[in-house]
């Protein structure tokens, strides 16, 4: 198959074009590097089966020229990560919704399945858990700028349904604490690599507020095997589906766990969310997915427990990371 990963030089991205390459597709790859990193594919760049361009989803004509190419799109690019969010609403409104208009469009006008990575800040700060996709969402106010990533991703969601509604064959996936080799302290995974990288250079492990939310880290290779299922199974089409490890764990206990597997002597000290993010910020206090859908439909089932992803990522981190 020839495939179209955008936001393909970013963390999942990354992971998702390594797949398709090794299984034999022929893979286009969009980035313009915002929160990507060059990195991630280098051992890419020279492949016959790969292609990358440094562009920006915005780019129109492009992504129209590169979806009239390929049988598949994933769409992955996006702007990502709370503390950017929180930074800058105006890319992550501009860019999620923009972005997102022009690669299901072009993927629209060339009749091409289409996968759209969407989130699990898609349901809020809802405590009805677990998540079941079709729960009501919960939302703060538009003043608070977490929620703009929600309510952008909860536009994009609308477009693919949209489109499905016409007839073009779509999936969308809603990603649950992805973490993994090539995570980044400044976007995906920021819990997980902050404490990581805070653990290994002795520095105190800082835990915002008093430690007991919680969220499901979901090892990247289970989010590349949902997403890829995503795209494969045809009954999947036209539904949203929760790619997640449903383990819930603590932010107190994560930050233990770390510390244990890094055999650090850090301390774990709590920290008021302000001191991170600036005033005014709204947390999610329970973040865990029902699965269900997932299993039922895709065949997707998590397998990598939170202590071995954890092994795998600290012993990457040890031997390749660069920040
Ligand atoms: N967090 C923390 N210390 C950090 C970074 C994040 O305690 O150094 C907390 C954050 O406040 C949130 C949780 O960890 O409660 C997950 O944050 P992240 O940014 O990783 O992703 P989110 O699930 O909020 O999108």
């Amino acid at each position: 198959m020839k495939v179209l990963v955008t936001g393909g030089a970013g963390y999942i991205g990354s992971h998702l074009v390594e797949t398709l390459l090794t299984r034999g597709d022929e893979v286009f790859v969009i980035d313009n590097l915002s929160t990507g990193k060059i990195a991630n594919i280098q051992h890419q760049i020279g492949k016959p089966r790969f292609r990358f361009v440094n562009d920006t989803i915005l780019n129109e004509s492009l992504v129209d020229r590169l979806a009239a190419q390929v049988d598949l799109v994933y769409h992955l690019a996006a702007v990502v990560g709370v503390k950017y969010v929180v930074q800058d609403p105006l890319a992550a409104v501009y860019t999620n919704v923009r972005g997102t208009e022009v690669v299901l469009g072009a993927a629209f006008r060339h009749w091409k399945k289409a996968v759209l990575a969407s989130s699990s800040e898609i349901y809020g700060k809802s405590d009805k858990v677990p998540f079941h996709e079709e729960d009501d969402r919960v939302l703060g106010p538009t003043s608070i700028p977490r929620w703009s990533y929600s309510m952008a991703k909860a536009i994009d969601e609308l477009y693919a349904y949209a489109y499905h509604a016409k007839g073009l064959p779509v999936a969308i996936v809603r990603y649950f604490n992805s973490y993994g080799p090539r995570l980044d302290e400044r976007g995906y995974s920021s819990v997980v690599a902050n404490f990581i990288r805070q653990a290994l250079a002795g520095e105190p492990i800082t835990v915002h507020g008093d430690g007991s939310q919680t969220r499901c880290f979901t090892y990247m290779d289970d989010t590349v095997r949902g997403t890829l299922l995503a795209g494969e199974v045809k009954a999947g089409e036209g539904q949203a589906f929760n790619i997640g490890n449903n383990r819930e764990t603590s932010i107190l206990e994560l930050a233990k766990l770390i510390k244990r597997l890094t055999r650090s002597d850090s301390k774990i000290i709590l920290v008021p969310y302000e001191s991170y993010y600036g005033e005014g910020f709204e947390d999610t206090r329970r973040r865990v997915p029902s699965i269900e859908r997932a299993r039922k439909v895709l065949g997707f089932k998590p397998k990598v427990d939170l202590s071995e992803g954890l092994r795998r990522t600290i012993a990457w981190w040890r031997k390749d990371h660069r920040r």
